[in-house]
């Protein structure tokens, strides 16, 4: 797949680590603040640094965000800025806007803006918190929706030696076993007959019921 084009408006922490990070998946990426010394930083990791300030549209436009994939306002304190910026990224073209709001309240403006994804960082990562503390032995979760939850699961001591393929599918708790990641490899159906190690984190798909019931059986 050829690496797409994003508009990272606003380099403070969140925007900064979504822009480099991207930069590094080979993706191309103007990063935009309206602050001098942010943008200088920036100016060797990112495809353009610029120093735009996103409430101006003819700016906006000038600096080619109407030309990318996805704009990302990444403003967060300031309510006026973060909605003049999100309604400029419209008006100048961009794919699709996405934006980080701080507060209920802005989430809803930026919604009924017409922003395509409302990113609200601090909910988002409580709650990918309150999974994983949940249940002592989930590390990472991905929610598929309706319940159903794909989670990387530490071994427990008493699946040691066991094939994989007696977990693939356990009837009592209605959970898949899809694989296993050992270091950086995914054992997955061709590795079935394979014996689980002490290091292997185990991907299981399930409800979240189930799966904290399956890890206090363990
Ligand atoms: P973070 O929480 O991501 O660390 P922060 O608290 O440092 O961010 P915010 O107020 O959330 O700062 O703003 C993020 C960035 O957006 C800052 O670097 C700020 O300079 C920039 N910014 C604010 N207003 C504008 C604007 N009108 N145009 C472009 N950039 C702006």
């Amino acid at each position: 797949m050829l690496g797409r084009s994003f508009g990272i408006i606003g380099l403070g922490n969140f925007g900064s680590t979504i822009a480099t990070d991207l930069e590094r998946f080979g993706d191309y990426v103007i990063g935009i603040d309206i602050d001098k010394q942010r943008v200088s930083r920036h100016v060797d990791q990112l495809s353009q640094a610029l120093i735009v300030d996103a409430t101006d549209e003819e700016a906006l436009r000038e600096a080619g965000v109407g030309e990318c994939d996805v704009a990302l306002v990444a403003i967060g304190e300031d309510l006026e800025a973060s909605l003049l910026a999100a309604v400029n990224c419209k008006l100048v073209g961009a794919g699709e806007v996405w934006a980080k709001a701080f507060s209920r309240t802005h989430h809803r403006i930026l919604s009924r803006i017409g922003v395509d994804r409302v990113i609200h960082p601090e909910v988002e990562i409580g709650q990918r918190i309150a999974q994983v503390l949940h249940n002592p032995l989930v590390r990472d979760y991905v929610s598929l929706g309706n319940g159903y939850h794909v989670v990387r699961f530490r071994m427990p001591e008493s699946l040691e030696g066991k094939a994989l393929s007696e977990l693939a599918h356990t009837e009592e708790h209605e959970l898949r076993c899809v694989g296993v990641m050992r270091g950086t490899e995914f054992i997955g159906r061709d590795g079935m007959d394979c014996e689980l190690a002490a290091d292997d984190l185990l991907l299981l798909l399930g409800k979240r019921d189930d799966l904290r019931d399956f890890a206090a059986k363990l």
